[in-house]
């Protein structure tokens, strides 16, 4: 019991340091700042912020939301993004335990959290980010093969299924989205989302391909009439719909996988 209460610990510690690092990436990429090891500052007084200011979500509470030096407002948004990644964090765990295949799925929830608030803000999926989503989806592939486990009796099987639902599930989308350009006379489905869904092939396999479409597209209908109430509106991003829909197959395939 001892030892499950420590990793839970340990876990929703990783979920907030992970969540702070989102706020980083979702603040530096569409600016185009090296989203790399550089120390984050006041983006209002631009002093660089201290350890003490740097605790996700204890800081921002104990400052009563503003900066220590010049008293700026910083945004309920920030505390938030570290709580929801502590919540994915948390789930992954309550699936995948402290396991290696868990480990690429904590070590993704920053960069799809990140793809998730910035498609919606910008209406762009940016590509350094779905990079790093394919280098860990390939990393973890590479795991599965040497240890022979996942789905499949060996590890070649594992390369072929994933490696081709990668492409299957790209031109598929790209067609769907081509197809309904046609229709409508607009552009449905940008480029980032095709590199999106070769992603989610990557990760989840050919097995997961009809219900991904049909979820993700049930989703995004759903959100398009959302945002066309709010925003008033026809063009919305459709990053989101898939990125909530792979989380969740994601979390889901860690109960086969464990
Ligand atoms: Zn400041």
């Amino acid at each position: 019991m001892e030892v499950i209460i420590g990793e839970i610990f340990l876990i929703a510690c990783l979920g907030l340091i992970l969540g702070s690092f989102t706020t980083a990436i979702v603040y530096r990429v569409p600016r185009d700042i090296s989203w790399g090891m550089k120390r984050s500052s006041c983006p209002s007084c631009n002093s660089v912020l201290g350890t003490a200011d740097l605790v996700p979500f204890f800081s921002w509470c104990l400052n009563k939301g503003k900066c220590r030096h010049c008293k700026a407002t910083i945004p309920l948004f920030y505390p938030l993004v570290e709580l929801t990644c502590m919540g994915l964090c948390l789930v992954a765990y309550s699936v995948y335990d402290l396991s290696i295949p868990g480990i690429f799925v904590y070590a993704a929830m920053p960069f799809l959290l990140a793809l998730f608030l910035i498609d919606f803000k910008h209406m762009i999926l940016p590509n350094q980010l779905i990079l790093v989503l394919f280098f860990l989806g390939i990393l973890r592939l590479l795991y599965f093969w040497g240890a022979d486990g996942f789905f499949y009796e060996t590890g070649m099987d594992i390369l072929i299924n994933y490696v081709l639902a990668s492409f299957v599930f790209a031109l598929l989308s790209w067609g769907i989205g081509a197809l309904t350009s046609k229709l409508l006379k607009k552009e449905s489905l940008g480029f980032g989302d095709v590199k999106f869904f070769g992603l989610a092939g990557l990760w989840l396999g050919l097995e997961a391909l009809p219900l991904f479409m049909i979820y993700s597209g049930g989703l995004a209908i759903i959100l398009a009439l959302v945002w066309r109430y709010i925003k008033d509106s026809d063009v919305f991003p459709f990053g989101p719909a898939l990125i909530v829909v792979f989380i969740i197959m994601l979390f889901s395939q860690g109960v086969v996988v464990i």
